[in-house]
């Protein structure tokens, strides 16, 4: 599984737990890979606190210790890992060309990791208090707040998802919504609705999360009168939508009408030596272990493919 010198195996873009796990195994088969991990490396995991839900930490783990030895794992065994963007690709011809920097890279083969990005509110005190009491990911943080005043922005299938979950844990749970009407399908908001520990804020915006350390407060707008308003809260998930990174792609791979990659036969895209993992391709699940997972799988496809096709 030689290559020229000027041709890698394989060329992986993006840092999560997807990212390097195709790393790792890409490194073990002696592919010595390239990876680009973006200029902020590591995924949505940096931006959380504790994660107590990833197997082989009994105790838990933080977010950006466990990409920091998910990283250092990969490098041990030989990955280059490279803190920059990617701008485009190109996947028409191979070898296939990778752009960062104005610089073209060449390789065989292609795993793209890019994972999704949660949509945020943009308002004050929201990144400042993110792994404070404010949350994008229910599944992760919702057993941080037993008993505790939890609140949900927005009225899509996610924010009744969330919220319904959200009420093993939250004494009560307040779904935040901008309108009077949810987006979110009939069963989902019946669901929602039927739920005894979730009320419905309408027409109302978030313009704050106070708190100096942790989240105390929302401060709230109402969107018919304009009134102002606090309401104590403890935590606060936003679940607007994910965007996932797949646009510096210019559309050369197939995606779902979100922008998701889509797979077939594991990790395969359409195009031939391309792969694809991680959240980039999953707007089911969207868990570190899934993503570490479909890595594995990209990483193995990939070398079956790379020796399939004589690389
Ligand atoms: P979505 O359907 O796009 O809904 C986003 C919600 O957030 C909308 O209610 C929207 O308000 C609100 N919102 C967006 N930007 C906002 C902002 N800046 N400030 C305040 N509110 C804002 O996204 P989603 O709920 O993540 O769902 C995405 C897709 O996944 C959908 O196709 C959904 O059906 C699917 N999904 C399915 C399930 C399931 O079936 N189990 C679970 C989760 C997701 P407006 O309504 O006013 O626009």
């Amino acid at each position: 599984m030689s290559a020229p010198s000027d041709i890698r195996n394989v060329i992986i873009v993006g840092s999560g737990p997807a990212g390097y796990t195709a790393a790792i195994y890409t490194a073990r088969a002696n592919l010595k890979p390239l990876q680009f991990g973006g200029y902020q490396p590591g995924g949505q995991l940096m931006l959380t606190t504790e994660v107590e839900n990833f197997p082989g930490f009994r105790n838990g783990v933080m977010g950006p210790e466990l990409m920091i030895e998910m990283r250092a794992q990969a490098e041990r065994f030989g990955a280059e890992i490279v803190d920059a963007d990617v701008e485009r690709v190109d996947v028409s011809k191979r070898p296939f060309t990778v752009v960062v920097d104005g610089k073209e890279h060449s390789a065989h083969s292609v795993i793209v990791a890019t994972g999704a990005k949660a949509k945020l509110l943009g308002c004050e005190g929201e990144s400042r208090l993110m792994g404070h009491g404010v949350s994008t990911c229910a599944t992760c943080d919702g057993a941080f707040f037993r008993n505790k005043v939890i609140c949900v922005a927005g009225g899509g299938d996610s924010a009744m998802e969330e919220a319904n979950f959200l009420t093993r844990f939250g004494s009560k749970v307040w779904v935040i919504h901008r309108r009077d009407t949810l987006r979110a399908s009939k069963i989902m908001q019946d669901r929602a609705k039927a739920n005894p520990k979730i009320g419905f804020l309408w027409n109302t915006a978030i313009e704050a999360c106070e708190g100096a350390t942790k989240l105390e407060s929302l401060r709230l707008r109402d969107t018919v009168t304009g009134e102002v308003r606090s309401l104590p809260a403890d935590a606060l998930f936003v679940a607007i939508g994910h965007v996932p990174t797949t646009s510096f792609l210019a559309g050369q791979l197939e995606t779902d009408e979100n922008g998701y990659l889509v797979t077939r036969d594991g990790a395969k895209t359409n195009v031939s030596g391309v792969f694809a993992c991680g959240d980039c391709q999953d707007h089911v699940y969207r868990q570190a272990i899934t993503a570490a997972g479909s890595g594995c799988m990209a990483a193995i496809d990939c070398e079956r493919w790379l020796e399939a096709n004589a690389h």
